[in-house]
């Protein structure tokens, strides 16, 4: 009993560092103006991998690669994809 008391503090440290760890790895910046993209919204994805938000899509002078949506964290942990299907 003694033991796992004096784990929990370890414990805790881990999932708060995972949890910092994983909140650091899944923020985006938008490439113009640095806003940090939110979960849903749609990016523009410029040559080079440069992201570009709705909002300033507008200021680019060539059309985006791709768009795409910006996913959380949980994204392929908590959800599986089924659909092979291409993006359209
Ligand atoms: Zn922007």
């Amino acid at each position: 009993m003694d033991a796992s008391i004096r784990e929990m503090p370890d414990l805790e440290m881990a999932l708060l560092r995972r949890g910092l760890d994983d909140l650091a790895a899944a923020e985006e910046r938008c490439g113009r103006c640095r806003r940090t993209l939110l979960v849903g919204e749609y990016v523009h994805v410029y040559d080079g991998d440069r992201i570009v938000c709705d909002l300033c899509r507008e200021r680019e002078r060539k059309p985006p690669v791709t768009v795409r949506l910006v996913h959380g964290p949980a994204f392929g942990h908590t959800i599986r994809i089924i659909d092979q299907r291409a993006a359209a």
